[in-house]
């Protein structure tokens, strides 16, 4: 069996994206699940010593393409990259982030060799954890796990023909930890100028304007999301209150966001950001599939709702049934307080 790959995005800082180093994570445990190598594929500009990035995640094998016309990220130059290097190795896997890059990349890798791609992975595991493992020729096949119809059912997914196995992966939801921090891998440098050719650079950027926003949930160690129940977004200043007391975040439903309490930055769930905070506090959010797909791997989750029987509740590890006018200035005394 051939060895799995991992598309490697960069940030402005021309550092490994967050979303990346997750991926090499699961790419490290699905390679030693199926006794194959872990490979990730590095494109840009100045990438001085990006190995040493890569590396302690248990990569065995880099592919860096480094030069000054591949950063930042074009779609054509970088697809032919992929493309020669997919086209020599030949992988049995490969993974790419479900971000901008990786949703203009991957399709066009997958539309080139003619092979299908899952998006918007939410998991990924090996056939033979599944209750139709003794069926051999699903075995060892990548499960491509994923909300489908509007988020009512998880769909598995597999390809059982073409090679390789594609899927992008949503950032947040797989973990980010570190394989061996002195693991050595192998460095193999792709020869740009001899792949890419004049009409790899019909596009070019002329201008680029960054707008860097305030808001940024996806990291936070804790969350106070705020739902419809939370009824306005003069309501919502309750939760950011609270947020201040505790050092937290504050985010919302997207109920809460159609309806104008909040930001659409802040929206967590299937259309919004995954988060997998210490703790979690579900202010008057009813737990629709959706919303939980983006946060149900918090440590902890406290739900505060008026309806004991919210969906949020059975999978809190601690209810409190009120409304948020009442329990939240509770919570701001007794934390200023404490
Ligand atoms: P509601 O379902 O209206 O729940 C409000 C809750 O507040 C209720 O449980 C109620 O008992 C409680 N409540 C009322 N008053 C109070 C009070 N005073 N104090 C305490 N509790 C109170 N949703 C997301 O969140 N994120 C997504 O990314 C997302 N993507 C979607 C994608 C698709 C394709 C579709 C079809 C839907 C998506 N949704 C998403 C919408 C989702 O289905 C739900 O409609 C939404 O999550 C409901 O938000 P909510 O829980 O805030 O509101």
């Amino acid at each position: 069996m051939n060895n799995i790959f991992v598309y490697c995005e960069l940030t402005e800082e021309k550092t490994i994206a967050d979303v990346s180093l997750e991926l090499l994570s699961k790419g490290r445990r699905l390679a030693t699940e199926l006794g194959v190598k872990l490979e990730a594929i590095v494109i840009g500009s100045d990438l001085k010593r990006i190995e040493d990035q890569v590396f302690p995640f248990g990569v065995d094998v880099v592919h860096v393409a480094d030069d000054n016309r591949l950063f930042p990220y074009t779609t054509l130059p970088h697809a032919s990259l992929v493309l020669h290097i997919f086209h020599h190795e030949k992988p049995e896997i490969a993974i790419f982030g479900a971000t901008s890059i990786g949703r203009d990349l991957a399709p066009r890798i997958a539309s080139a060799l003619r092979c299908g791609l899952t998006a918007d992975c939410t998991s990924l595991e090996i056939g033979d954890h599944f209750e139709n493992k003794t069926q051999t020729e699903y075995k060892n096949l990548l499960y491509q796990i994923r909300p489908a119809f509007g988020g009512n059912i998880i769909a598995t997914i597999i390809n059982p023909e073409t090679r390789p196995q594609m899927a992008t992966v949503r950032e947040g939801v797989m973990k980010k930890e570190v394989f061996d921090p002195k693991y050595k891998g192998q460095v193999k440098k792709v020869n740009a100028s001899a792949v890419l050719r004049d009409e790899d650079f019909m596009v070019q950027i002329i201008e680029r304007h960054m707008e860097a926003s305030k808001i940024n949930i996806k990291n936070a160690q804790v969350i106070i999301a705020g739902g419809y129940g939370v009824g306005s977004r003069e309501n919502f200043q309750l939760l950011y209150d609270l947020a201040d007391v505790l050092g937290a975040q504050v985010g919302a439903s997207r109920a809460a966001v159609d309806a104008g309490f909040s930001e659409h930055e802040r929206q967590i769930g299937q259309t919004g950001v995954t988060v997998r905070p210490k703790l979690y506090i579900a202010c008057g959010i009813s737990g629709a599939v959706q919303h939980r797909a983006g946060m149900d791997q918090s440590a902890q989750i406290i739900s505060i709702n008026t309806d004991p029987n919210a969906p949020i509740n059975h999978i809190a590890d601690y209810t409190i049934i009120g409304s948020i006018t009442d329990v939240i200035p509770k919570m701001i005394r007794y934390y200023k307080a404490n």
